[in-house]
């Protein structure tokens, strides 16, 4: 079986370290490992605007931000295509066919979407796009029948909605569609990076987001501003590594190398998290050395960063390869789609012929 990938972003802000973790790492290691036949990247501008469809400014300004944070941490276009969602109409298509394979009470019941909707303030004015957006989901995963999708775990639920649409699909209308399987980080703490301040997750939408593209200081102040242990007051104290937030940072971002470099003291983080449950470790010195790690990570990506704002035009033009490409595969899956519905009367002469037989 061929190994397709398919993965992507709202336009909704920059991309932050959450997406790092959660999936921009693991799409790294697939493109540098090599093993797959495709690897698409979608910039979901349409599923952006099902939350934002009075402010489409904020989407179209995010399109080449999203892209540039892309290439900034490494994602090779020559490995990968990037396209955008709005610009790919067969996908819109496809979401048509597919909603009626799925009942409402079934979309109520999806966790995602209801954690969304309470954050989103709705209430009982959710947008019909909103409400669907797992469906349209289902479209751009099954459009290249990609089976590899790397994502934190506040996407399974969506992954599941699109293999129930795949086995429904291909139950009444024939093998069609290709079911796909989630690839979440195995380091637990990256499966849903928390928010600096302390919120279960970080989120453009949230505002509590430490973005790629922050500066030292930025970075600096935002790490000093974060929730650890609201018990541990002075350095002597006991702290506590359960809620706290600079622990999962730790657990997420840390290494034996980076102990090695900023903080010799300890040979690993199972020995500071001793230390620091003893008493005698204070938390600026927690957050210190974690402004050091990150700093680390970010900084060849905000060098990077500045080549493509330099060298717009490129972006632009990977963005329409990209997307060109998409477009056609997913104008082949629309068209079998379509085919197997028996949607398809201009192709032949089929459908006249059916009819002859029966009147003449
Ligand atoms: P929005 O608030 O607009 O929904 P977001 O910050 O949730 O934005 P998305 O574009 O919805 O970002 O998510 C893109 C991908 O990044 C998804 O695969 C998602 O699982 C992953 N992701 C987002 N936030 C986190 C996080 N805090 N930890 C781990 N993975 C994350
Ligand atoms: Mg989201």
């Amino acid at each position: 079986m061929q190994k397709i990938i398919l993965t992507g972003d709202r336009p909704t802000g920059k991309l932050h370290i959450g997406h790092y973790v959660g999936s921009l790492k693991s799409r790294l290691k697939l493109q540098e490992a090599g093993n797959y036949d495709e690897f698409f990247i979608m910039i979901a501008d349409a599923q952006a605007l099902t939350d934002n469809a009075d402010n489409p400014m904020k989407i179209r300004s995010n399109i080449l931000n999203v892209a540039m944070d892309y290439l900034a941490v490494g994602i090779d276009p020559k490995k990968v295509h990037i396209f955008i969602q709005s610009e790919v109409s067969e996908l819109t298509e496809l979401t048509f066919y597919y909603s009626n394979l799925v009942t409402v009470a079934r979309l109520q019941r999806n966790p995602t979407v209801k954690q969304e909707i309470k954050l989103r303030d709705f209430n009982e004015s959710i947008p019909v796009g909103f409400f669907n957006y797992p469906i349209s989901q289902a479209a751009d995963i099954t459009a290249f029948k990609a089976n590899i999708i790397p994502v934190g775990d506040d996407q399974l639920p969506m992954i599941e909605q699109t293999r129930e649409i795949v086995r429904s699909f291909n139950r009444i209308y024939g093998d069609t569609l290709v079911e796909p399987k989630e690839l979440l980080p195995d380091n637990k703490a990256c499966l849903r990076l928390p928010g600096i301040d302390g919120n279960a997750k970080m989120s453009k939408s949230l505002g509590n987001c430490i973005y790629l593209t922050d500066s030292k200081e930025e970075l600096k102040q935002k790490v000093f501003r974060m929730y650890t242990d609201p018990l541990h007051i002075k350095v002597e104290d006991k702290g506590h590594i359960e809620g706290n937030t600079v622990f999962t940072y730790l657990d997420a971002f840390s290494s034996e190398a980076d102990f090695a470099k900023f903080y010799p003291e300890f040979k690993n983080l199972e020995e500071l998290k001793k230390a620091y449950q003893h008493g005698g470790i204070g938390d600026m010195k927690l957050k210190k050395f974690l402004f050091e790690i990150l700093n680390q990570i970010l900084e060849p990506i905000r060098q990077r960063r500045k080549y493509y704002e330099n060298h717009l035009e490129e972006v632009y033009e990977i963005l329409k390869e990209g997307t060109k490409y998409a477009e056609q595969i997913a104008a082949k899956t629309l068209e079998e789609v379509k085919n197997n519905m028996k949607l398809n009367y201009f192709k032949n002469k089929q459908l006249l012929e059916e009819y002859q037989e029966k009147f003449n």
